[in-house]
Parts: structure tokens; C-alpha cells; sequence
């Protein structure tokens, strides 16, 4: 008999289908009205947007509950507070390697030499002002957790959720009660996780499909000089670094963990955004990587927020690919100058899609490079966001793992089990069941 098919692969088959489906429409309909009305602004924008709205509303609940029993599962502050520092300092420094090796590549290939301009081209990035870096500390402590929760900032959400957490813990029977009933809706957001994943082939593919058949690949072809410097550099930072940092400090198997990533990857590639892919790096770093609640529940929604290797590497490589096409050179401080900027600025944005080159803005204006200049780099960004968000998601697993490995919080044989936790398709209840 033929082998069930795993929600994983129909998800990857869907990306897949979505993809070529998405390409045709843009090589051969794309001036066809009658498809860009109906399918692409409609059934494709419709039903993709919808699942990602699906996966947003799991977001904050989850958190909260998840969070709540993560504290009081650790139960002592002085641990919480190591796990913390020690989650920190590991994204800090993945940042820090993510963006001197973008620079470092970008300055031996030299994107952007002899580059021409079409003319009128560079106008069309007219920047945001991006948030005053002081105010990214201060907006740390919400002043009204209810707008926090409303509004979805994460590291809100985070600072009041521990405060809360620990005052259980403070209050005897009342906080154990508590924390029984944060269990239960866990458990309970747990299974709606899985009911929005049933839906997931379907949102996988018309979301890849609205992308590519507005973006289309021949779009790379006049930047293929950034677009590659920028992929290879994800790549290695994907591949060697997150796997040299397992294998040293967690000695866990790269390998399997990047097998294991699968379903994280895919909906970080095709929603664009860390934060919205959250409830399944969450239950693929507990379910399939073996890292338990208590750690995970608070160093993946923080990685998130704050940590973002993909985009500091497209940051460093626009960089360099800028300052070359305007010829401008860049002195070692101004390089020192883009890593401390790239590390703000990945602290200071949540991960959400095109906020890359928001922050870029910043950046740029630091070292006198003209803002104008990332309308070259705009037609592309949109794909480049899909792969670097999977970067930015696979380093906050990697550091949840490695932080999990020194808490011995993370149980190697879920971890070595290939089919530990595999996503599978629920079963709806029946009336006499319930
Ligand atoms: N889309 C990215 C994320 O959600 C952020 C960015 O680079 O724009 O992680």
C-alpha cells in the first residue's frame, strides 16, 4: 500500500506547485486582465493572506501560555536570568558573525562594480524614518499591556509575560493553580496550531503562487551580481556557521537538525516573516528537536524579535553593492560602523516582512551612503526576504538548542528520533465524541 503522504511533504509539494504555477502566470498571463483581477489580486491575495492572518492569530496566544508555563517551569529566577544573558549574547554574536562574513564576501565579489543605472530607477525608495534607537530600549516596558498584546509587540508582550510569570511564582497555591490552567490552554494552542497546519498546502500554495506570479525570476536577471553575493552568503551562514556552532558547542548532529527545520523553513520562506512563523519553529524545536518548553517558549518568540542574521547579511552586501555602484569607498570604521548598525537594527525591528530594508535606511544614512540607493536593490528584495527569513529562523532554532544543550533542557533521543514529533493531520471530532 502506498505510504500516507506526511503534511511536510504535501506542504513542500505545494511550495513547489505554487512556484512554477506562480512563474507561468507572470511569463505568459501577466498582461492578461482578467487573471491579475481574479486570480492573482483575487483568489491568490484572498485565500494567501487569510493563512497568514491564520498564523498571526496564533501568535500571541501561544506565547503568552507557552511563556507562562516556560517560567514557571524553570520555577527560579536566577536560572531564568542565565537562560536569558546566555540566549543574548548568543544572538548578539550570531548577528555579529552573520554580518563581518556578508562584508567580508561581499568585498572580495564586489557586487555592483561597473554596475549601470537605469535612469529614474533609483528614485523610487522613498524610506520610512526608521525608530529613534533609544526608543527601542524604552518600548521594552509596555506602558498598557493590553495595547502590547493588541498590537502584537513581541518584546512587550515578552517583558510583561515574565513579570507575570514570576509574580506566580511568588504567590504559593494561587500561582500553581495558575500554571496548571496555562498548561491546559497550552495544550489546547497546541491543537489549534495543528488545525491552521491542516489548511497549510493550500495557504503554501496560493501564497507562492501571488509572489511569483508578480515577481518573476527574470527580475534577477539585471541583478544577478547582488542577488547571488547575497544568496551565497545566506547559504554558508545557513549551512556552516549554524553548523559549526552545534556541532562545537551543543555536539549535536547539523544534519539532522537541518532535516528536522523542514517545515519551519518552508513557512518562513513563503510568509516572509519570523514572527509569523513562530508556532512552528516553536513546535518543531520542541516536538521534533527534542528542547523543552521551559527554554524554548522564551528563546524562540525573543530570537524572533530580535534576531536576525539573513537580514544583517543582506544588509552588509547592499552595502558594499551601493558604495560600489556610487562609487564611494568605505574606510574600516565605517565597516565597524555597519556591523554596530546591523546589530541594532536586527534588535530594534520585529520579524516581519521588507523590514530589512527599512532599517537599511538607517544604515545608510550612519555612513553617508545615499538612501536613494536602495531602490535598485527593491525589485529583488521581496524574493531575497523569503530566503533570509528562513536564515533568520534557523539561527533562532540553532541558538534555542545550543542554549537548551547547556541547561541540559533538550532530550537527545527526540532529537536523534527521525520521527519524533512528526506534524500529522488531525483527526476533527464527531459529535459522539465529544
Ligand atoms: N522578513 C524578515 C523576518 O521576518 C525581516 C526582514 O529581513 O525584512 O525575519
Amino acid at each position: 500500500m502506498i505510504k500516507k503522504m506526511s503534511i511536510t511533504t504535501k506542504i513542500m509539494i505545494a511550495m513547489a506547485v505554487g512556484l512554477v504555477f506562480g512563474s507561468l502566470i507572470n511569463a505568459f498571463l501577466h498582461e492578461v486582465d482578467f487573471v491579475q483581477t481574479y486570480l492573482v489580486k483575487g483568489l491568490f491575495h484572498v485565500v494567501g493572506a487569510a493563512f497568514v492572518n491564520a498564523l498571526k492569530m496564533l501568535v500571541v496566544p501561544l506565547v503568552t501560555f507557552s511563556l507562562i508555563c516556560g517560567v514557571c517551569g524553570i520555577g527560579d529566577v536566577s536560572v531564568l536570568g542565565r537562560v536569558g544573558l546566555k540566549a543574548f549574547g548568543l544572538y548578539i554574536l550570531t548577528i555579529g558573525m552573520a554580518i563581518t562574513l556578508a562584508l567580508l564576501i561581499a568585498i572580495v565579489a564586489a557586487p555592483g562594480q561597473g554596475f549601470e543605472r537605469a535612469a529614474g530607477e533609483a528614485s523610487a525608495f522613498s524610506p520610512k524614518p526608521a525608530p529613534p534607537l533609544t526608543d527601542v530600549f524604552i518600548n521594552i516596558v509596555p506602558s498598557n499591556p493590553i495595547n502590547a498584546f493588541a498590537e502584537g509587540n513581541m518584546l512587550q508582550i515578552i517583558f510583561f509575560v515574565i513579570l507575570f510569570s514570576i509574580a506566580m511564582l511568588m504567590c504559593g497555591d494561587i500561582g500553581r493553580e495558575l500554571h496548571k490552567a496555562a498548561e491546559k490552554l497550552n495544550e489546547v494552542m497546541m491543537k489549534v496550531v495543528t488545525l491552521v497546519m491542516d489548511f497549510a498546502p493550500i495557504g503554501v500554495f496560493f501564497l507562492m503562487a501571488k509572489t511569483f506570479s508578480e515577481q518573476g525570476i527574470g527580475l534577477i536577471l539585471p541583478m544577478i551580481g547582488y542577488f547571488s553575493v547575497v544568496v551565497i552568503a545566506l547559504l554558508i551562514h545557513a549551512f556552516g556557521t549554524f553548523s559549526l556552532l552545534l556541532a562545537v558547542f551543543a555536539k549535536l548532529n547539523p544534519i539532522i537538525f537541518i532535516k528536522k527545520m523542514r517545515p519551519a523553513h518552508v513557512f518562513a520562506f513563503s510568509t516572509a516573516s519570523s514572527n509569523a512563523t513562530i508556532p512552528v519553529t516553536l513546535q518543531v524545536v520542541e516536538k521534533r528537536l527534542g528542547v523543552n518548553n521551559a527554554t524554548a517558549s522564551f528563546t524562540v518568540p525573543l530570537g524572533a524579535t530580535i534576531n536576525m542574521d539573513g537580514t544583517a547579511i543582506m544588509q552588509g552586501v547592499a552595502t558594499v553593492f551601493i558604495a560600489n555602484v556610487y562609487a564611494i569607498d568605505l574606510g574600516i570604521s565605517d565597516y565597524i560602523t555597519i556591523v554596530g548598525m546591523s546589530i541594532l537594527a536586527s534588535i530594534g525591528t520585529a520579524g516581519v516582512p521588507g523590514v530589512g530594508l527599512i532599517m537599511l535606511a538607517m544604515v545608510f544614512n550612519q555612513v553617508g551612503l545615499p538612501v536613494e540607493g536602495i531602490g535598485l536593490i527593491l525589485g529583488v528584495d521581496r524574493l531575497l526576504d523569503m530566503v533570509r527569513t528562513a536564515v533568520n529562523v534557523t539561527g533562532d532554532a540553532t541558538v534555542t538548542c545550543i542554549v537548551a544543550r547547556g541547561e541540559n533542557e533538550i532530550d537527545e533521543a527526540i532529537f536523534n528520533d527521525p520521527d519524533a514529533g512528526v506534524i500529522t493531520e488531525v483527526e476533527l471530532p464527531h459529535k459522539h465524541e465529544v
